[in-house]
């Protein structure tokens, strides 16, 4: 009976052993994350009160994907409780709008998906948007198809639903990455100490990936398993306002709204998402900073700050500013009086075409890696886990084994166009302390 040790249950990790166990009943399916699948507080970047669920990629091999994930997430009635079909109101500044609706009909789909003049879209939804920016702007795609998803929630009910069809979960930080002198990785080594051991070990740890291969390599010596510059580890600010029961009326039934910029205006689209149950309306910051710090003699790696909670809840005074000028990007003046309540830093790992890595890792057998989300993974979390499975068992489809593998091309961002890459450094966005 295969065995398989997955280390990281966010919506990779838990997506791969969901479908293993859906797949071979019997197979011996391990979940390990540092965190309770239903702790109070995650450092996971899927855990989080709500994320976009969308298809509106001018990819086509991601716009094919999300809609197969979101039929999922509309149809299933394990996903479907947590996902809101609000639609979504984009601002496009280029041709992305255009080349979203050509995917659709090309993949036959009738999604009620329409591209609106800027004069006509800003009436929509009794004016919400109004005082929105639309400086650059070519027109607006309404796509009523997509939505969110309570991201946290759905992360522990299908955690839940997997324990009860036989994986197991172990809460424990894992320290390095058993591996034999034949190069077979066996298994993994826990911070205090625990070895777990299995013939698949499969990586899906996000953001802390990186500093997982680098820790690993130097305990067993094998430099070749270090990620390099195929993995950036990247934190998002995001932040919360909440709503007076009045204000709350205008704003219960609005869509996803996206600001779309381009890779030279510097920053990543910008989205606003409708109320959670609490009435609180959130954004994410324009910067996506990597933490790069000396972790070994000698070896810079970005990666989460040290701690069990990655200091996520430390929120400096900058990234909060940064909140609230994406905040005035969609509502203006009239939401200067709005309480910012929470701000929280995402965790995700980057690569420079916001392509996933889910393939063999060449430097030892028996280890593979599922990871890189980058900053668009969670809405994959219904189909990913197929996926993944088809890599391990060597059927993925060679254009999707193309675009996933450990070592493939890999531009810099600018030159991919990828205005949602990295662009700052934590260091930068911290509060100066004044020198007395
Ligand atoms: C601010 C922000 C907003 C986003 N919005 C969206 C959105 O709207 N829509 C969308 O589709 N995507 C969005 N994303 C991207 C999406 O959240 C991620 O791509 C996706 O959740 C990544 O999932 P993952 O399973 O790879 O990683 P994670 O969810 O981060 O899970 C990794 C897990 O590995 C565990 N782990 C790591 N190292 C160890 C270790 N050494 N030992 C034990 N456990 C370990 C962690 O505890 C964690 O639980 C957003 C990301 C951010 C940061």
């Amino acid at each position: 009976m295969s065995s398989y040790l997955i280390v990281g249950a966010g919506v990779f990790g838990v997506s791969t052993a969901y479908h293993l166990i859906r797949k071979y009943p019997n197979a011996n399916v391990t979940l390990v994350d540092r965190d309770a699948y239903d702790a109070t507080s995650r450092v996971a970047a899927s855990w989080d009160w709500n994320k976009v669920v969308r298809a509106d990629y001018d990819d086509f091999v991601y716009c094919k994907l999300a809609l197969e994930a979101q039929d999922i997430f509309v149809n299933d009635p394990l996903w479907a409780p947590y996902f809101k079909q609000t639609g979504v109101y984009w601002i496009c500044r280029s041709d992305y709008a255009q080349n979203v609706v050509n995917h659709h009909r090309r993949l036959g789909r009738t999604d009620d998906i329409i591209t609106l003049p800027i004069s006509e879209a800003r009436k929509l939804y009794g004016g919400i948007f109004e005082d929105a920016d639309y400086s650059g702007a070519k027109e607006v795609l309404v796509n009523k198809g997509s939505g969110y998803a309570l991201a946290g929630d759905a992360l522990r009910a299908v955690t839940k639903e997997i324990l009860h069809l036989g994986v197991k979960y172990v809460t424990a930080e894992v320290a390095s990455l058993e591996i034999d002198a034949q190069n077979t990785c066996r298994g993994i080594r826990t911070v205090s100490g625990d070895v777990l051991r299995a013939d698949h070990v499969l990586l899906c740890t996000g953001a802390y990936t990186p500093k997982l291969l680098e820790l690993s390599a130097a305990q067993s010596g094998r430099s070749n398993l270090r990620s390099e510059d195929r993995i950036l580890a990247a934190g998002i600010t995001t932040g919360l306002a909440q709503l007076d029961e009045e204000e709350y009326k205008k704003y219960a039934d609005m869509p996803v709204g996206f600001q779309g910029y381009l890779a030279e205006h510097g920053k990543p689209f910008i989205g606003s998402l409708p109320p959670t149950k609490d009435r609180e309306l959130k954004w994410w910051g324009s910067k996506i900073f990597s933490n790069v710090r000396e972790i070994l003699p000698g070896r810079f790696v970005s990666a989460p700050p040290a701690g069990p909670d990655y200091q996520q809840w430390n929120v400096s005074r900058r990234m909060k500013q940064d909140i609230i000028e994406q905040k005035d990007l969609w509502f203006g003046s009239k939401s200067k009086h709005w309480n910012m309540t929470t701000h929280r830093i995402c965790w995700d790992a980057f690569t420079s075409t916001s392509d996933f890595i889910i393939s063999p890792h060449p430097a030892a057998k028996g280890l593979y890696l599922a990871t890189c989300g980058s900053f668009h993974g969670f809405k994959f979390f219904p189909v990913i886990g197929k996926y993944v499975i088809d890599m391990l068992e060597g059927s993925l489809s060679p254009e999707l084994e193309a675009r996933w593998r450990w070592d493939r091309e890999r531009p810099d961002a600018l030159t991919a166009g990828n205005p949602e890459y990295p662009n700052a450094e934590m260091n930068d966005l911290l509060d100066t302390v004044a020198k007395l």
